[in-house]
């Protein structure tokens, strides 16, 4: 299966007639080269599910997005809760004001309720990132992905892989298109040049190749006393080989440490509040490994060509695997000697990943997918 060709003569859609639904800091990071590409096309409705200044106002900003319309009362409840109370909401706001078109990402509780509220009323659905599939059927997120991958018109799937996952689960060619990721221009857009990333450098007190950058806010790594400090102690026990292990703190993860007593642990790394977009990127550009159970940053290696280590049981994405660029840990003891293995080989391993293509496309997915959803408009049957 070739790439998407890139549609010849789109047609410009309605302003504010494409409503994008996200709802956490992942979706705006990966809606927004798309989300420029509509121009005002696009109307951005935020659920709420992690809305704070640290994890959505900031990035809102900074990707330089379009004031959302917020839903409320939906963060902090549990999935179902706010699955139901973003669907209510959404379905009132496409009742008064009915988009061509709703476009959701990934696989958080915000995309199944986009995607249902979508359905509900026959509006045409577009999928970005569709075909991931981790086979774990422990994780919301898988079920979220199945669900949406089968409720969606246009499923825009990043890699052959992902498109192969679709096919093998009966879904039609015709909906499916392979675009690429826009992780690619996100990150190629927003890392900053190499005078800020060295300014970057010197105002944490770190230098290139000599420091870790971790993110931990999986369930799996939180939600239990004996899998948090089964992490932390391996980055502590890696901090005290003497590269310091840059920590910006998840909230969860911050509250998790604290209820589970863990705060002697988490002095032995630098604790840092969660960054902002171009911080993360100029960081990881210069740590000699990154240890993450985030599925962003598996896409984010490939790119920036850094050493990954995924500190989970499965993964979505085997690509940045295959590839050479990440492989995944169990926490504790393998997450220790994994790192110490290629911290070992120096410059040698990132100089390699620096020039191995990343598997997630060309930097133009978000071109090409906004090309394709006025055709995908036009060619569905539409409810009155
Ligand atoms: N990220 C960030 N600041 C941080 C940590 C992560 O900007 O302090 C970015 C990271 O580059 C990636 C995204 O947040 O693009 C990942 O979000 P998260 O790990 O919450 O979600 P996931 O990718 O696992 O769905």
């Amino acid at each position: 299966m070739t790439v998407h060709p890139l549609p010849r003569t789109p047609r410009e859609p309605a302003p504010e007639s494409v409503a994008v639904v996200l709802g956490t800091r992942p979706e705006l990071v990966k809606l927004a080269p798309l989300v420029h590409a509509l121009g005002p096309a696009a109307r951005l409705v935020h659920t709420g599910q992690h809305w704070d200044e640290a994890l959505s106002g900031r990035f809102l900003r900074e990707l330089g997005l379009p004031a959302p319309q917020l839903l409320t009362g939906v963060g902090g409840r549990p999935r179902a809760g706010q699955i139901a109370v973003s669907l209510g909401q959404l379905d009132a706001a496409f009742a008064d004001d009915r988009p061509a078109a709703v476009v959701v990402q990934g696989d958080t509780n915000a995309t199944l309720a986009g995607a249902l509220a979508a359905n509900a009323r026959g509006i045409p659905l577009v999928h970005v990132e569709a075909g991931l599939r981790s086979h774990d059927r422990a994780m919301p997120e898988e079920h979220n992905r199945v669900m949406v991958d089968h409720l969606a018109d246009l499923l825009c799937a990043a890699t052959p892989e992902n498109a192969a996952e679709l096919r093998a689960e009966g879904i039609a060619g015709d909906r499916i298109a392979l675009t690429g990721n826009t992780v690619v221009e996100v990150v190629r857009d927003r890392l900053p040049d190499a005078a800020g990333r060295a300014a970057l450098l010197a105002r944490y007190d770190l230098t290139a190749d000599g420091y870790l950058l971790a993110t931990v806010h999986r369930p799996e790594n939180t939600d239990t006393a004996g899998s948090l400090a089964a992490v932390l102690g391996a980055l502590a026990e890696l901090a005290a080989d003497g590269r310091p292990v840059l920590l910006p703190l998840h909230p969860r993860t911050r509250a998790a440490a604290e209820r589970f007593g863990l705060a002697p642990l988490l002095a032995r790394l630098r604790v840092v509040d969660p960054l902002g977009y171009a911080e993360f990127l100029g960081l990881a550009r210069h740590a000699a490994l990154l240890v993450s159970d985030s599925g962003g940053v598996q896409e984010e290696c490939t790119v920036l060509g850094r050493p990954l280590l995924v500190v989970r049981r499965s993964t979505e994405r085997p690509e940045a695997v295959t590839a050479g660029f990440a492989a995944l840990v169990s926490p504790g003891p393998e997450l220790v000697a994994a790192a110490r293995a290629r911290l070992v080989e120096g410059p040698a391993l990132p100089a390699r990943l620096a020039a191995t293509p990343s598997p997630y496309g060309d930097g133009r997915a978000a071109e090409r997918i906004a090309r394709l959803i006025p055709g995908l408009v036009s060619a569905l049957p539409q409810a009155a």
